[in-house]
This record gives C-alpha cells, sequence and structure tokens, in this order.
C-alpha cells in the first residue's frame, strides 16, 4: 500500500492549523461553534457574540445545506455566506462554511475554512478542487467510511498542494437508531494515530437530539479530540434545520467550561 502524505509515517509532528486568531492541533481545544443553517443577520450576530462570549474559537453556519429530502430547506446559498461572513468580523470570530459544489469557489472568498460534509467526503472532484485552494478544510467522515477510507479522501486534498485538512468524526451508521448516528469516539484515537493531522469532533450530528451532546463532548475530549463542533441557536427551535439538537447559548457555555476541566485533568 502507498505511504500516503497525510499519513503518521510521511510526517512525525502534527500538523497544526492556524487562521485568524484560530489554531487547531497544537494542543489547545478549539471550539466550533453557530447555526446549522444560517438565518437571518441579526440572529446570526447574535449567535456569534454569544459564542465567542463563551470561548468559541470559530464560527459555524451553512449556507449550501446538503439535506436529506429535498424539500427541507435548502440554505441561503451566496447570501447566507455574505451574512456568516459579516457576523464574524462584526463578533470577532473566523467562519467556517460547506462548499458542496465546485462551482460555489468563488462566493468562499471571506469564508476563512471550507468544510467537505459527510455526504461529500467522496467527492473527489471536489477535494481535488479544495486541494487547489489556499483555504483550510474541515473534512467531515462519511457515514461510512473506514479510518483508511477518510485519509484517502483528506489525500485528494493534499495531493493539490493543501495540507490544512482537518479531519471530523460526526457518527456513522449503525444498526442502532437509537441516536441519529453512532458517535465513533475510537475513531479520533484511532486517526490520531495513524494521521498527523488534527481531529475534531461534532457530537451534534452523532447525537440528533440535544440531551446526548455534552457527554458526547466529553467523550471525544477524554479520547484526544484536537476541537469540538457545536450547533448553537439563540433560539433553538426557531432553528431553520436541524432545530431537535440545536443547543442554547448556556448549554454551549457548560460544555465549554467542562471540556477545559476535563482537558486539564488528562
Ligand atoms: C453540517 O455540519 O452542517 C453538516 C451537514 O454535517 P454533516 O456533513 O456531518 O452531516
Ligand atoms: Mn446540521
Amino acid at each position: 500500500m502507498e505511504t500516503l502524505l497525510v499519513s503518521r509515517e510521511s510526517k512525525k509532528e502534527n500538523t497544526v492549523v492556524s487562521v485568524g486568531g484560530f489554531s487547531v492541533g497544537s494542543g489547545n481545544l478549539s471550539f466550533i461553534a453557530g447555526p446549522c443553517s444560517v438565518d437571518d443577520y441579526e440572529t446570526t450576530l447574535a449567535i456569534a457574540k454569544k459564542v465567542k462570549a463563551s470561548g468559541a474559537t470559530l464560527l459555524r453556519g451553512g449556507a449550501f445545506k446538503p439535506r436529506t429530502s429535498p424539500y427541507a430547506f435548502q440554505g441561503l446559498g451566496k447570501e447566507g455566506l455574505q451574512i456568516l461572513s459579516a457576523a464574524g468580523k462584526e463578533a470577532g470570530l473566523p467562519v467556517v462554511s460547506e462548499i458542496t459544489d465546485i462551482s460555489q469557489l468563488d462566493y468562499f472568498e471571506n469564508i476563512d475554512i471550507l468544510q467537505i460534509g459527510a455526504r461529500n467526503s467522496r467527492n473527489y472532484e471536489l477535494l481535488r478542487a479544495v486541494g487547489k485552494t489556499d483555504k483550510p478544510v474541515i473534512l467531515k467522515r462519511g457515514m461510512g467510511d473506514t479510518a483508511h477510507e477518510i485519509l484517502q479522501s483528506a489525500e485528494y486534498i493534499a495531493m493539490g498542494g493543501n495540507t490544512n485538512i482537518i479531519l471530523c468524526e460526526r457518527g456513522i451508521r449503525s444498526f442502532d437508531n437509537s441516536m441519529r448516528n453512532t458517535f465513533d469516539v475510537g475513531a479520533i484515537i484511532t486517526l490520531k494515530e495513524m494521521s498527523h493531522l488534527p481531529v475534531i469532533a461534532d457530537p451534534s450530528h452523532a447525537a440528533g437530539i440535544r440531551e446526548p451532546i455534552p457527554a458526547l463532548a466529553f467523550a471525544a475530549v477524554a479520547a484526544g479530540a484536537d476541537g469540538i463542533m457545536l450547533e448553537v441557536h439563540i433560539n433553538p427551535e426557531k432553528s431553520l434545520s436541524d432545530s431537535e439538537q440545536a443547543l442554547t447559548p448556556k448549554e454551549f457555555e457548560e460544555i465549554v467550561k467542562k471540556s477545559k476541566a476535563i482537558k486539564a485533568a488528562l
């Protein structure tokens, strides 16, 4: 088997991804927070200010939403990206948003980090295209990807010269449907062993419901995750998508506090 650029064999030292004041992989714990989908500017800014005050290092918000149902809210598109970057600037947070097609690249000029979602983890042309940009990438694990497969997807990005890649465990499909997905905490450990890239965790999409999210986040921290991504909304029930898993800013603040304590204890 060929040695991957993203593997530990190729590079012993951890890769640190930095953008704006945000750096992940250097031993500190990063918190990425924000709405599932961007709605209006006032709401996005209010969320941004709240999560910033509680310790978020990066603001998230989807504008091009890859929804399972074509009838579900599809995101605000280009306008959503403009709202997100304006809110991030105002609140003093760099921003991340999901890109679902190569044709959208120009719209992402003011977006600090490109996200490739679970559904696009095997969109090899999209992976190649973001690999030719100079923007950091958060690559989510596909719902059926093995650790080796997600590393091969990361390799498509790295091959283009862009090694600013953050891997993200977000739950996989299993036979159990008590949560939306099965959070694979072991994959965080495995990926950090197999690769020099930072690994973050998204317990929000793993759980699909609010209640288990804090404990899943703490498990990820204990497993050595470099950061946690969480969906937060000032008014969870008004969230345009994934409202059942949206946390309040207060709940987010608690998770940040306790995660830092767990990290320090370890
Ligand atoms: C998201 O983070 O907005 C998202 C759609 O997540 P995933 O790709 O993990 O389903
Ligand atoms: Mn979501």
